[in-house]
């Protein structure tokens, strides 16, 4: 697509105005704001998955909501032009911005009439930098995780990294988001961010580090309470991963998947949530398949084959082959596995509800034995074959590190149930089949003694009709809660930013 430069005018704020037809372009001049048409194109383009939900309310011919309910969509290439735009148009219009398109119920895609979007994927600086002992990078607000992570690998450098490879990493940073892989050794990635930029509801330009009271809160609620334009992390050493053993199991019924995850998930338990210098995950796919990924980091002392063997006996045991064998041996090769996997992963389009479960301690058998039965049981994986079912560890570095507002601070034991599908092979019934059994596992997941549900900005649905999220168990705590709702009426009296994962809670 071609550049529809057009520099609002302040106080003079027409939509649609002086854009042509295609949007995505070149720089036309300081000062030019670019805007984007057509918009529908731009959804298609920009907007990974559609939301479940928005999948059931389709008009009367079947069709699928395509195109953004905004006023017109943004592309500002620095804070300066952000700032600018925002004190440009009135207080009383909303803000959205997309990062890397990736939120699972699409509230800042879509917007809504009274909102304009800005689109962040012109900011791609990606800049290294030496603060003392401290290796730092700065990552502007359009970098996606694949980016981040080549550039990283040429450093020796490692980071607590997300899985998809074009989600936005500040759109990660500032809805809480962890990494299954590494953020026991390494913390979430928010809690390593020493500074960043960003522009207020008001149009000011702020540069935050820990000494500020928005500091912290922009790194788990920053969705809600102003526009990151970068954030500078500190960085690891890649040294910090020693090896990684992956093991693909094939199942053919679903009892078999609930038999092997019921003994895998005691492994879990017992010999890798008491020690700190591993991390495991239990992958349960709709494809028909159970992976395992065992993660030793450097202080892993002992044998990785013999740490494995369990897992290895578990699935003889069961009668179920081992269909790949993969050994890593360096952060980056960790960080880009499961990339080939997720460009798998696609539709027209592609329809995702995202929901999690978790406990602050090591689960109790009556926990497992809930996530065996019912989750990986009940969950639609063979009507929505891309799904899966993904029970993580936590804790660890995340425990030692500071605070931010995030229940996955919290939590040491995570499951994640995501549930995708391709749409356009769906019937309207078919969708909301899959809508239900999703549902249907969350609801009897409310009975289960000390399981929290949906405590996670990047790991929730927040459109769901009957949410059980609460701003203490997304925040973390009542009293982290309570700091997010009281800055939230300071530096946005309006509720400026409202399409956010957090929108329910944050009136
Ligand atoms: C394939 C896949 C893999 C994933 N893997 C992981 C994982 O390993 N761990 C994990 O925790 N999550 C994971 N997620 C979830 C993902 O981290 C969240 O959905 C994340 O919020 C997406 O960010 P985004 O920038 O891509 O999306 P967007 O939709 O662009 O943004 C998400 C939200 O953040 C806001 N936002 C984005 N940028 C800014 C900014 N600069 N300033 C202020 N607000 C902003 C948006 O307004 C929106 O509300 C995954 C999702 C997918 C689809």
């Amino acid at each position: 697509m071609g550049s529809a430069p057009k520099k609002p005018e302040i106080g003079a704020f027409g939509f649609g105005e002086g854009s042509t037809p295609d949007g995505t372009g070149d720089d036309q001049g300081s000062g030019a704001i670019e805007c984007v048409e057509p918009k529908d194109a731009w959804l298609l383009q920009r907007t990974y998955c559609l939301s479940g939900n928005r999948l059931l309310r389709t008009s009367s011919d079947g069709s699928i909501p395509s195109t953004t309910c905004a006023r017109q969509v943004y592309r500002p290439r620095s804070a300066q032009e952000i700032a600018e735009l925002v004190r440009s148009i009135p207080a009383t219009i909303a803000i959205a911005c997309v990062g890397g398109g990736h939120e699972t119920s699409n509230a800042a895609m879509f917007a809504s009439s009274e909102a304009i979007v800005l689109d962040l994927v012109h900011l791609k600086s990606i800049a290294f930098h030496q603060e003392g002992e401290s290796s730092l990078v700065t990552v502007e607000a359009g970098v996606v995780f694949r980016e981040l992570v080549e550039a990283v690998k040429g450093r020796q450098a490692a980071l607590p990294v997300g899985t998809g490879p074009d989600v936005g990493v500040v759109g990660y940073i500032v809805n809480g988001g962890l990494s299954g892989y590494f953020s026991r050794r390494l913390g979430l990635l928010g809690q390593r961010v020493v500074r960043l930029t960003m522009v207020t509801a008001e149009g000011d330009i702020r540069v935050l580090t820990p000494e500020d009271d928005l500091f912290i809160a922009m790194l788990g609620a920053g969705s809600a309470l102003g526009i990151v334009v970068d954030v500078t992390i500190m960085m690891g050493p890649a040294s910090i991963l020693q090896s990684a053993e992956q093991r693909v199991v094939a199942y053919e019924t679903r009892e078999q998947a609930v038999a092997f995850a019921r003994g895998a998930l005691r492994i879990q338990r017992d010999s890798t949530l008491p020690n700190d210098s591993v991390s495991m995950e239990l992958v349960v796919t709709g494809t028909k398949a159970l992976v395992v990924t065992v993660v030793f980091y450097d202080a892993f002392k002992g044998s990785t084959a013999e740490f494995v063997k369990p897992l290895e006996a578990l699935a003889a045991s069961l009668n179920l082959s081992i269909v790949l064998k993969s050994h890593w041996s360096t952060w980056y090769e960790a960080a880009t596995a499961l990339w080939p996997v997720i460009a798998e992963m696609k539709g027209s389009p592609l329809g995702m509800l995202q929901h999690s479960m978790g406990t602050n301690g090591p689960p109790t058998d009556a926990v497992l034995d809930f996530i065996c039965d019912t989750v990986v049981a009940e969950a639609p994986l063979d009507q929505a074959q891309f799904s899966i079912v993904e029970i993580r560890t936590l804790g660890g570095a995340v425990l030692s590190q500071s605070e931010i507002p995030t229940g996955n601070c919290h939590h040491q034991f995570f499951v994640d149930l995501i549930t995708l599908y391709d749409a356009k092979a769906k019937t309207v019934a078919e969708r909301q089949e899959i809508a239900t059994l999703t549902q249907r596992v969350m609801e009897k997941a409310q009975h289960v003694d000390g399981l929290s549900l949906d405590f996670s900005g990047t790991h929730s649905q927040p459109d769901d009709v009957n949410s059980s999220v609460t701003a203490s168990g997304i925040f973390g705590t009542e009293a982290m809660a309570d700091s997010i709702r009281g800055l939230k009426k300071i530096v946005d009296p309006t509720n400026r930013f409202r399409f956010h994962p957090f929108a329910k809670i944050l009136g």
